[in-house]
């Protein structure tokens, strides 16, 4: 039991585990021995000398004591406490010990007892040993002395019947505790007194003496002295629940504070560190190595976050960032610090590494662990990240320039396809001029910078070119060619993507008008950014431009990879099916990269699949390729739609993929991407004619970009 506080009438706690077996008869008997003859005692005095109970006064101390005892006292340990004893030991001192016993017997009361939380039995027992105690008090002064007694007399009688009935109380709710919960009884009594026995008995002796005030102020201005004791302890409960809801206060703002402050630290969303966290941590790190030590400073960037957070919302990207904390956690030393410092951007720092190549299994083991598959409301995604590494002092020994370095080192691994890099010198020519080049893509669209090269594919029955699908390319003026890998992921999340989009587009269906104009009908095909899917008024441009170069709808095939697929949302698939509405093919790039299920293939307005590179550049060395490749053009088959295989190199493919009924195919083997005007006579040469060439209607024959 935690030590009652100081003037407290001590109660039995509420039991804190199973009784033993065995212990709770002894317990029955006892609190048997305690109650029945106690009351029966009472019941004997009374019948003798009813005198003792006639006074109607003898109701007000029962009032006073039950109002003291459920005046609610704050307290912060949760034990319910009573300030009674003072008023316990007044009527001890005044009246005969069964009186003052049965006045006593009928005030105390717990305020438990009115919510009917204590059982009788209980709070009778409760009663009684406090009732027995003051019984004893009584007994004892009244052998010493009487509250007429000089102040020498009355004083160390009271003082020594307070003791008493103090010890005699501690002991009777000591034995209750042994009885219920074992332990011997002594070890109990010192248990409830450690490190406040001084208090308690400075603080019973004086309450002692106060009892005698009040019963002599009782004695000798009558009822009213009762207010004399109950005044003041109103008012010292109200100053001590003020000061305790002041404390409780202070508590609460040092909670707040440190709340801030940690909110000012943390990403609200994952809970980590954030960016200036990282800062201060990543500054007191390099302040406490020397340059014997090697630290590591890594930037994490997810990939493709963006693509998902746009396609599939908000929620879902949120859903992935905070995955990602527990998951790498793992991989983490402790002293190493974790911080989400951007959107999908992570910062690390790992102090005291024995060498560089431990922070190169660490990076391995993050990307590990990242590219488990993570599964978002029952939909499975590949999550991958790219690691950027710098390293203190190799590197520099400045904060600011390990980051950046680090920085430039995420975006190498990020070229070279994930993973992870080392930062190296040769790294830094790179970086920088990738942002240019984003800035110059708007000039670039206004002096027509960007051309499109047309790579044929071919029909595997008869080996006619059916269509060709048009490649971006940018005519850099300092540059030279820029290939669209290049500039086409720093577009895609900007709003440039618009206008590229609506470039490649025009010039796309104005080659086609060309064409036709000579007879030649072939597909074209574009490529559309999954973003490009969010774009409400693609549909309708589209069908625009198809109006305004005189295209059939058919004519025009909108080449899409996987992962819009994962745009499940309305808004994507609104445009999907607004682009099918106007009669446009469909035709899924890159199949077999993506995360998807393939019920969409059935389900979404597609006419065409094209086989990964990847997987026909396996064919002839991987056999798994080969059976991919395979399965794809079952697959197609069996849902009808077309299917095309990119990247074929060499004749060997082509014959394959000819064998096992792939309708087209498209590389290099059969052509490069080529110029409008090479296309225009390749053209001529390969594809079906449907007519001879218009008759020359001395317009000039224009060659689009
Ligand atoms: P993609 O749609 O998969 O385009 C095929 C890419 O594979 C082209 O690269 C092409 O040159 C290359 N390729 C063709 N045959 C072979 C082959 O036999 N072997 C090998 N190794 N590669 C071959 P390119 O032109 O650099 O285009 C790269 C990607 O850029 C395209 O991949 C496409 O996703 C994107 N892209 C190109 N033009 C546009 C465009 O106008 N708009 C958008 N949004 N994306 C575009
Ligand atoms: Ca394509
Ligand atoms: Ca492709």
């Amino acid at each position: 039991m935690s030590a009652e506080p100081a003037a407290a009438s001590t109660e039995a706690p509420e039991r804190r585990t199973e009784p033993r077996p065995g212990s709770r008869l002894w317990l029955r008997l006892y609190e048997f021995a305690l109650v029945v003859p106690l009351l029966a005692w009472f019941g004997f005095e009374f019948v003798r000398n009813p005198a003792y109970v006639s006074d109607p006064l003898l109701l007000e101390w029962v009032i006073a004591i039950a109002i003291v005892d459920l005046l609610p006292v704050p307290t912060t340990v949760g034990l319910p406490f009573s300030l009674s004893f003072p008023l316990q030991l007044s009527v001890a001192l005044i009246y005969p010990p069964a009186t003052a016993g049965a006045i006593v017997f009928l005030g105390s009361t717990d305020s438990r007892e009115l919510k009917f939380a204590v059982p009788l039995w209980k709070a009778l027992w409760n009663r009684a040993q406090i009732a027995l105690s003051v019984v004893i008090e009584g007994w004892i002064f009244h052998q010493l002395a009487s509250i007429e007694s000089p102040w020498y007399v009355l004083g160390p009688a009271v003082l020594l019947a307070g003791m008493v009935g103090y010890a005699a109380n501690a002991i009777f709710v000591a034995v209750f505790m042994h009885l219920q919960d074992g332990g011997p009884v002594m070890g109990l009594l010192r248990e409830m007194h450690v490190g406040v026995f001084g208090e308690f008995i400075a603080s019973y002796m004086g309450l002692a003496l106060f009892s005698v005030v009040v019963a002599t102020t009782f004695v000798k201005i009558g009822p009213w002295s009762v207010a004399v004791f109950i005044l003041p302890m109103a008012f010292a409960r109200q100053m001590f629940t003020r000061t305790h809801s002041l404390q409780e206060a202070t508590v609460e703002l040092e909670a707040k504070t440190q709340e801030n402050e940690y909110q000012a630290l943390h990403d609200a969303l994952t809970g980590l560190p954030n960016r200036m966290l990282f800062m201060r941590h990543l500054h007191e790190a390099v302040d406490a190595m020397d340059t014997s030590q090697t630290l590591a400073v890594m930037i994490m960037d997810l990939d493709h976050f963006k693509e998902i957070n746009d396609t599939l919302g908000h929620h879902f990207g949120d859903q992935l960032l905070q995955e990602i904390g527990p998951r790498l956690s793992g991989v983490l030393r402790e002293g190493d610090l974790m911080a989400r410092i951007g959107g999908d951007e992570f910062g690390l720092v790992l102090p005291d590494l024995p060498n560089d190549a431990v922070a190169v299994r660490i990076a391995e083991r993050l990307i590990e662990e990242l590219e488990q598959p993570l599964s978002v409301e029952g939909l499975a995604l590949d999550v991958s990240g790219s690691v950027g590494i710098a390293i203190y002092p190799a590197h520099s020994d400045d904060v600011e320039t390990l980051l950046r370095r680090a920085d430039v080192a995420m975006y190498a691994a990020k070229e070279s396809g994930g993973g992870f890099e080392v930062y190296h010198q040769s790294m830094d020519q790179h970086s920088p001029h990738r942002l240019t080049l984003v800035g110059q893509v708007r000039p670039g669209l206004e002096n027509r910078e960007f051309l499109l090269h047309y790579q044929p594919k071919i029909r595997l029955s008869d080996a006619r070119t059916t269509g060709v699908e048009a490649l971006v390319r940018w005519e850099h003026p300092e540059r030279g060619l820029v290939f669209p890998d290049d500039f086409i992921p720093l577009v895609e999340h900007t709003v440039l993507l618009r206008p590229l989009t609506s470039y490649v587009l025009d010039h796309a269906l104005q080659q086609w008008h060309v064409w036709a104009r000579r007879g030649i009908e072939v597909e074209m095909a574009v490529n559309l950014s999954t973003r490009s899917l969010l774009d409400v008024q693609l549909p309708d441009e589209v069908a625009g431009l198809l109006q305004r170069w005189e295209v059939p709808a058919r004519f025009l095939t909108l080449e899409l990879t996987e992962s819009f697929l994962m745009a499940d949302s309305a808004r994507s698939m609104g445009v999907l099916s607004g682009l099918s509405g106007v009669g446009v093919r469909m035709s899924i790039d890159d199949f077999g990269t993506g995360y998807s299920s393939l019920s969409y293939l059935k389900r979404l307005p597609i006419d065409e699949i094209k086989i990964d590179r990847s997987f026909v550049m396996g064919m002839q060395n991987d056999p798994n390729d080969s059976m991919i490749v395979r399965a794809t053009v079952e697959l197609g088959k069996n849902l009808g739609l077309q299917v095309v295989a990119e990247g074929v190199e060499d004749r060997e493919t082509l014959d394959e993929l000819a064998a096992i009924g792939c309708d087209l195919a498209q590389g290099y083997h059969i052509s490069r991407p080529i110029p409008a005007l090479e296309a225009t006579r390749w053209l001529e040469q390969h594809a079906p004619r449907v007519r001879s060439s218009e008759p020359d209607d001395g317009r000039p024959q224009l060659h689009v970009v």
